[in-house]
């Protein structure tokens, strides 16, 4: 006899990877309960308002829209209805400590006018570059981005054009190979650490970003990236999704290999006819399927992976907007290669520093009380199992360190100006969200943990429990999890 109940599901997470899968589950028929631990939705997106100011905690680079348009469609609803994304411009731009300053645009006269003055024969260099990066894009992205790597046999298919693409260099070997001047080598390379990817170990497929934004521009949500995670949240609900916050999972139940529900810290129990998680992979197998050898034993092989880096954040107001900033900065140190070499092992916290500074006043004032600015700033840093760091002691050290900095170089009169401030750093990461080992990212970006190698976006054996996010195919970045949300929502409405 055929069961005319609706299915129903239980997402643990609301970072963007929870919130994209609950819409698309809700939105085929699914009735779907969305769980997060914290106060607020959006996990690595939260968002902090302090005296007045507006701070995105995480993502601030949004690309790609395609991607958020098509999920708010598959919901029978207009992305532009919810939110307004406005164009970025610079995309970036990328300072050095001898002065060099570019600004990483998508207007190719301009691109080709600033090479031109660090190196002239970068300028034809960069074009097979951008070829290159485009080639990687189509097969890398558009193909292959939203497709489940569940078995061996879907990883030797794309095989020979991973070969062909040179999968197996780094991104800054590949730029590199077009490219000459040193600056503009880290110009081009350095974007695989927006996702947490080491520029000289994660495959060159990463340098897809480039013709990723370059193809579809980098924007800003109106009111921040919290306002897109409010927008999702109201589209979830707006189509009979329920949410729960301050709702942490504990356990989730599992009988005879098929996960029956979730048991909240709280006490109180749910069930559903699956479960998805979009909380930190190592959490979910080794904490909450702590009580099943299954979740035992994939927690020991994925502790023995390697996790990408962790970040210290530091988020401040000024009584005073610094119109001089773009919207986003990288800030290079004095030193690249060795640096990273220090972020991805330790053993301890280099002295010297890259940054990224986030002023999304340049694009949005309203993010600060009127005149006012709203900043964060983000250094890389190692994470938790590459440097013993107490960062209840060292965050406050570090904070006035990468204040020094930046009102020595970049923001004059920082310290007379500051309204308010706080950091979150690697201890945050593991407490607050759960992440093995503070890490920022998840699981390394590296080939040998990228699609079949990474998470499954299925289990194995529990066959109605999946995952989303970061950990899982394809990876970290907010295209990332938007893109495993897609791929796991097929799984889950083709195991119908
Ligand atoms: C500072 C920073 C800046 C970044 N900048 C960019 C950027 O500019 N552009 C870009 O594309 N990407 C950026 N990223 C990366 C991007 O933000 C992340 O890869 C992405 O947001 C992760 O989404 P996710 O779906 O994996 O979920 P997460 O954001 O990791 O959310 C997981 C959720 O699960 C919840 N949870 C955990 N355990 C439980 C439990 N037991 N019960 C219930 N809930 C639980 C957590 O509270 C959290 O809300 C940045 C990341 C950081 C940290």
């Amino acid at each position: 006899m055929q069961n005319d109940k609706p299915r129903t599901a239980i997402v643990i997470g609301s970072g963007l990877g929870g919130l994209s899968l609950a819409i698309r589950l809700q939105a085929a028929g699914i009735a779907t309960t969305l769980l997060e631990k914290r106060d607020k939705p959006g996990g690595r997106a939260y968002v902090y308002q302090d005296e007045g100011f507006t701070f995105d905690a995480g993502p601030t680079v949004i690309t790609d829209p395609s991607a958020l348009e098509e999920l708010f469609t598959a919901a029978g609803a207009t992305l532009s209805d919810y939110v307004t994304l406005l164009p970025v411009n610079p995309f970036y731009r990328l300072c050095w400590e001898d002065g060099t300053v570019f600004d990483y645009a998508n207007d190719q006269s301009e691109m080709d006018r600033q090479i031109l003055a660090l190196n002239p024969k970068d300028v034809e260099g960069y074009r097979r570059f951008l070829d290159y990066s485009r080639a990687v894009f189509e097969e890398g992205y558009l193909k292959l981005g939203a497709v489940p790597f569940l078995h061996f046999r879907d990883m030797v298919r794309a095989g020979p054009q991973l070969m062909k693409l040179q999968a197996w260099r780094s991104v800054y070997s590949k730029v590199s190979q077009y490219i000459e001047e040193e600056h503009l080598r880290q110009a081009f390379s350095f974007h695989s650490l927006l996702v947490g990817g080491n520029p000289f170990a994660t495959s060159s497929i990463y340098a897809l970003i480039h013709a990723l934004e370059r193809e579809w521009g980098v924007w800003f949500p109106k009111g921040g990236t919290g306002a897109l995670v409010a927008g999702m949240v109201k589209l979830f609900q707006d189509i009979g999704g329920t949410f729960e916050m301050n709702a942490e999972v504990a356990a989730i139940d599992v009988e005879d290999s098929r996960a029956e529900g979730v048991r909240l810290k709280d006490g109180r129990h749910f069930t559903a006819d699956l479960v998805a998680s979009n909380a930190d992979v190592v959490h979910t197998y080794a904490g909450l399927l702590a009580h099943k050898p299954r979740g035992r034993e994939t927690a020991r092989a994925l502790k023995r992976k390697r996790f990408s880096m962790s970040l210290f954040v530091l988020y401040f107001g000024l009584s005073k907007h610094q119109s001089q900033l773009a919207h986003h900065t990288v800030l290079f140190g004095p030193r690249y290669r060795p640096l990273i070499d220090e972020i991805f092992k330790g053993p301890k916290l280099a002295t010297d520093f890259s940054l990224y500074l986030h002023s999304p006043c340049a694009t949005d004032p309203s993010l600060a009380p009127d005149g006012m600015g709203s900043y964060y700033v983000l250094s890389p840093v190692p994470h938790l199992g590459s440097a013993d760091i107490d960062w209840a002691r060292e965050g406050p050290h570090y904070r006035e360190r990468v204040f020094d900095y930046l009102e020595a170089r970049y923001m004059p009169n920082l310290r007379r100006d500051l309204v308010t401030h706080r950091i979150f750093t690697p201890f945050d990461f593991r407490d607050e969200l759960n992440a093995h080992l503070g890490s920022a990212f998840s699981l390394d970006p590296v080939l040998t943990q990228s699609a079949w190698f990474r998470t499954h976006n299925r289990d194995d054996e529990i066959r109605n429990l999946y995952f989303v996010g970061a950990g899982t195919h394809p990876g970290a970045g907010v295209p990332g999890v938007v893109a495993s949300a897609k791929a796991t929502a097929g799984l889950i409405l083709g195991d119908g």
